[in-house]
């Protein structure tokens, strides 16, 4: 994917106190009981032979998240990573065409919270393949109806295709939707605004990407920094792609964390 060289990033602080309380580290799919050591996913599941057990990066337990403050205000936030104060590192999947049949046993050993954000016809073609993913530690966010540039288009169509998505992702998973990106992380001012009206709470572009099991970074330090946002899609290769950001973010000494736990 051609990455877009220029973007305004309007990474913004909140201005807010922080007045809702932290909220309990969310419990991984499947130790939500087990403080301590992560445990094998062997040993969280018992009878079932999972083919990625032993073949993932393990991470300690997720630290109870310092939440960031909302800024508020007419448009949306868009970050490229977030301002933590955590040895945490977050990872994103998009769009979703290629649906691995092995992508629930790999998610399920991986054992880590993730975001999807999903084209809203694409996940509605097949809800179990998805709602599976949520089992086991993935939240579903808005990536469109149609998965069309946005920048430069008006700002009706904007808001069709981001209200449209949110709106059919909530219908069909019966969850609440908060969060965008951008198809192509093309996006102007209309799509905050947009992204704001639909109720949205905050738009994400993202610091790494990772493609054909390759971490491509923003950056000359070639290592994840705590609170860099990690782009792969559902490709052909996703079980490679999961592979390098586990490790990626492993060797940079950082646990994957949930956007959603720390942007309220
Ligand atoms: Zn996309």
């Amino acid at each position: 994917m051609a990455l877009v060289a220029a973007i305004t990033l309007a990474v913004t602080a909140g201005c807010h106190s922080p007045g809702s309380p932290a909220v309990a580290a969310r419990a991984r799919p499947s130790s939500a009981s087990t403080p301590g050591p992560a445990q094998s996913p062997q040993a969280a599941q018992p009878g079932a032979a999972n083919p990625f057990a032993g073949k993932l990066p393990t991470f300690g337990p997720l630290p109870a998240p310092h939440p960031i403050a909302l800024p508020g205000g007419p448009i949306a936030p868009i970050y490229q990573r977030l301002p933590v104060d955590q040895p945490v590192a977050f990872l994103t999947m998009d769009d979703g065409q290629t649906q691995l049949a092995q992508a629930h046993e790999l998610m399920q050993a991986a054992n880590i919270p993730f975001t999807m954000f999903l084209i809203a016809p694409v996940a509605g073609a097949n809800p179990s393949f998805f709602q599976r993913l949520t089992a086991s530690g993935g939240v579903i966010e808005d990536h469109t109806l149609t998965h069309r540039s946005l920048r430069g288009r008006p700002y009706e169509f904007q808001r069709q295709e981001i209200c449209g998505a949110k709106t059919s992702l909530e219908q069909t998973f019966g969850t609440t939707v908060r969060f965008f990106r951008p198809p192509y992380g093309n996006y102007d001012r209309n799509t905050l605004k947009a992204v704001h009206d639909c109720g949205l709470q905050a738009a994400f572009y993202w610091s790494e990407t990772v493609n054909n099991g390759k971490v491509r970074y923003q950056t000359p330090l070639h290592r994840i920094q705590p609170g860099d946002i990690i782009l792969m899609h559902f490709r052909p290769g996703f079980i490679k792609d999961v592979t390098a950001a586990l490790r990626a973010i492993h060797d940079a000494g950082l646990t994957p964390a949930l956007l959603e736990d720390y942007l309220r």
